[in-house]
C-alpha cells in the first residue's frame, strides 16, 4: 500500500518514502500549557493520531515514533501563573494534566515521546552555539539572534514574498536587529522570570524563544532529519520557516523534515473563534456535553486540509450516526489485522491524504450493509475492527486507557519531574518525601537507581 500526502513543501501529493522504514519519525508541534485547550487545537492532535495509526498499520506499531513537545517556558505561562499567584510549575502540571484528560477523552493514542521545553535547554544551548559559531546568528545586547539573509532559501515553506513575511511575522523593530527578519533564538530573564545560563559567552541568564525549541527535541528524539512534520496551517509561518532555518543551518541538511502536514483552519458556527467575540470553546466545556467520541466524528467528517466549520449541528450529526453505528455491531468483538477486508479497504482510503470523508462515507455503506442485508457477526465483527482504525466504535482499551490500567500513567516527562523533586527532597533531608516519592513511582511500576554521580534513572519493572 502507497501512502501519499500533501506536502507543504511542494505543495503536492507525495509518495511517504521513509527515511528508514524500520523507524518512521513524525513530529507534531504540542500545547503551550497555560490554560485550557479550545476546541481549534483539537484539531491537530485528532488528525495527527489518525495518521499515527494508519502508520502504525503500515509500518507496525514498534517501527512508528511519534514525539509531541509541550511547550512549558512562555511569556504567557509567565503572565498567567503571576495573575493566578500559583508556581509556573504548578500551573504547567495542572495544564499539561487537563490537556492529557482532553486527548484521551478524544481517544487519542500518547505520542511515543512528549517531551518538555524546560528539560531540553541544553540541546537549544548547543544548537544556538552552532548557529552562532557557523555565522548563522549573531549576539545583540545580551540577546541571540538568527540571522535571516545568512540562508539564501529562507521563505521556502511559505513561498511568501519579503513584504508578506515582514507583515505576517508582525516584526518587532529593535534597533540591535540586524535586520528586521532576524528572529531571537535566545533572550535576557530579568529577575523573577524562568532563566537559564545563557549560551555565546552572555552573562545574563535567559531563556530560549519559541521557535528553537522545536529544533532542539525535534533532533533530541528523532534526529537530524525526519520523515514528517505537522501543525496547524498557522504554524507555516513563521513558526516552521524559523524551525527549518534552524536546524537546517544548524546541521548543514537539505532538510529538516521530508513532509511537512498543515490541517486547515477551525471556524465556530461559522465564526473566527476569538475570546473577544465571546465565541470561545474549550475542549472541556464540549465533553461536559458530548462523548469524546462524538468530537472526535464531527472532526474527521471534514478533510483535514479544509477549513471545519464546528456547529452544534455537526455534532448533533455525529451523535446519531454514532448511534446507529453501536446499535448495528450489537457487542461482537472487532476483527481487525490483514485479514479484515473492510479494514484494509479504510487503511487504503486513508492513505490518499488521510481522506477520512471518503472513510465515513464507507461506514456508513457497511453499516447500511450489516443492518439490512448481512446481519451475521461475521460483517459486524469486520465493521467494527474498520471503524477502530478510525478510533472509532470502542477502541477504548488501547492506549491512554490501557497504560493508565497498567499503571503506566506516567509519561517520561512527568516521571523526570518527580525525579527532580525527590532529589530535590534528599538535599533538603526530607527522607520521608524522597521515600515517598519512590513508593509512588514502584506503584506505578516504575523502578529507580540511584547512579553515584548524584542522578537518578529509572526503568519500567513490568
Ligand atoms: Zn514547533
Amino acid at each position: 500500500m502507497e501512502l501519499r500526502l500533501y506536502n507543504t513543501l511542494t505543495r503536492s501529493k507525495d509518495l511517504l518514502r521513509p527515511l528508514d522504514p524500520l523507524n518512521v519519525r513524525m513530529y507534531v508541534c504540542g500545547p503551550t500549557v497555560y490554560d485550557h485547550a479550545h476546541i481549534g487545537n483539537a484539531r491537530p492532535v485528532i488528525v495527527f493520531d489518525v495518521l499515527f495509526r494508519l502508520l502504525r498499520r503500515l509500518y507496525g506499531a514498534e517501527h512508528v515514533k511519534y514525539v509531541r513537545n509541550i511547550t512549558d517556558v512562555d511569556d504567557k505561562i509567565n503572565a498567567r501563573a503571576a495573575d493566578r499567584a500559583i508556581s509556573i510549575r504548578d500551573l504547567t502540571e495542572e495544564t499539561y494534566r487537563w490537556f492529557r484528560e482532553d486527548t484521551a477523552a478524544l481517544n487519542c493514542l500518547p505520542p511515543t515521546v512528549e517531551p518538555r521545553a524546560t528539560e531540553h535547554i541544553e540541546e537549544m544551548r548547543i544548537l544556538i552555539e552552532r548557529l552562532v559559531a557557523s555565522g548563522h546568528a549573531y549576539v545583540a545586547e545580551e540577546h541571540v539572534l538568527f540571522h535571516v539573509p545568512s540562508m539564501p532559501d529562507y521563505g521556502r515553506l511559505s513561498r511568501r514574498s519579503l513584504d508578506e513575511m515582514m507583515a505576517g511575522a508582525r516584526v518587532d523593530v529593535a534597533p540591535y536587529k540586524r535586520d528586521a527578519m532576524d528572529f531571537v533564538l535566545w533572550k535576557p530573564s530579568a529577575a523573577g522570570v524562568p532563566g537559564w545560563p545563557s549560551p555565546a559567552g552572555i552573562v545574563t541568564p535567559g531563556r530560549p524563544g519559541w521557535h528553537i525549541e522545536c529544533s532542539a527535541m525535534s533532533w533530541k528524539h528523532l534526529g537530524e532529519t525526519f520523515d514528517i512534520h505537522g501543525g496547524g496551517i498557522d504554524l507555516v509561518f513563521p513558526h516552521h520557516e524559523n524551525e527549518i532555518a534552524q536546524s537546517r543551518c544548524a546541521f548543514h541538511s537539505g532538510v529538516m523534515a521530508q513532509m511537512w502536514m498543515h490541517n486547515g483552519f477551525l471556524m465556530l458556527e461559522g465564526e473566527k473563534m476569538s475570546k473577544s467575540l465571546g465565541n470561545f470553546v474549550t475542549i472541556r466545556e464540549l465533553l461536559d456535553e458530548w462523548p469524546g467520541e462524538v468530537l472526535r466524528l464531527a472532526m474527521l467528517s471534514t478533510h483535514y486540509r479544509q477549513p471545519i466549520n464546528w456547529t452544534r449541528q455537526g455534532l448533533g450529526f455525529a451523535a446519531k450516526t454514532l448511534d446507529k453505528w453501536y446499535r448495528v455491531i450489537g457487542d461482537v468483538e472487532a476483527e481487525t489485522g490483514d485479514a479484515n477486508p473492510f479494514e484494509t479497504e479504510i487503511a487504503d482510503r486513508l492513505s490518499d491524504d488521510l481522506n477520512t470523508p471518503s472513510v465515513i462515507a464507507h461506514l456508513h455503506h457497511l453499516a447500511e450493509v450489516a443492518e439490512h442485508e448481512d446481519t451475521s457477526s461475521a460483517l459486524r465483527r469486520r465493521f467494527k475492527g474498520a471503524a477502530n482504525l478510525l478510533g472509532l466504535l470502542g477502541d477504548t482499551e488501547t492506549g491512554w486507557r490501557a497504560r493508565q490500567k497498567e499503571g503506566i500513567a506516567l509519561d517520561e516527562g512527568v516521571i523526570a519531574g518527580l525525579i527532580a523533586d525527590r532529589i530535590a527532597a534528599r538535599k533538603a533531608k526530607d527522607f520521608k518525601r524522597a521515600d515517598q516519592i519512590r513508593e509512588e513511582l514502584a506503584a506505578k511500576g516504575i523502578v529507580l537507581m540511584d547512579n553515584k554521580d548524584g542522578t537518578t534513572s529509572w526503568e519500567v519493572s513490568r
